[in-house]
């Protein structure tokens, strides 16, 4: 694994320091491809392009949750993120 100081984000074109960018295994250098800020932008871009599939997600979540019996702490959660 290579370690570098920073590195070039190619979806917004800036050098930012490595502590920019997640953490990721399936990285050579062992971060990811994009910065973290792209990384969430994109991430909230999917997420409204593919409203179904992030309903659906939430519901398995839920029941999961339900069964466990922390609905209150789940709903909680779902708020803040
Ligand atoms: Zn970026």
């Amino acid at each position: 694994m290579i370690e570098r100081d920073s590195k070039t984000c190619p979806r917004c074109d800036r050098e930012l320091a490595i502590s920019a960018f997640n953490r990721s295994r399936a990285m050579p250098d062992g971060h990811a491809g994009w910065c973290a800020e792209c990384m969430v932008v994109t991430n909230r871009q999917w997420r409204e392009s593919n409203p179904e599939y992030v309903a659906a997600y939430n519901d398995r979540r839920r029941s999961t949750y339900v069964k466990r019996g922390s609905q209150t702490r789940t709903i909680a959660a779902l708020a803040t993120h």
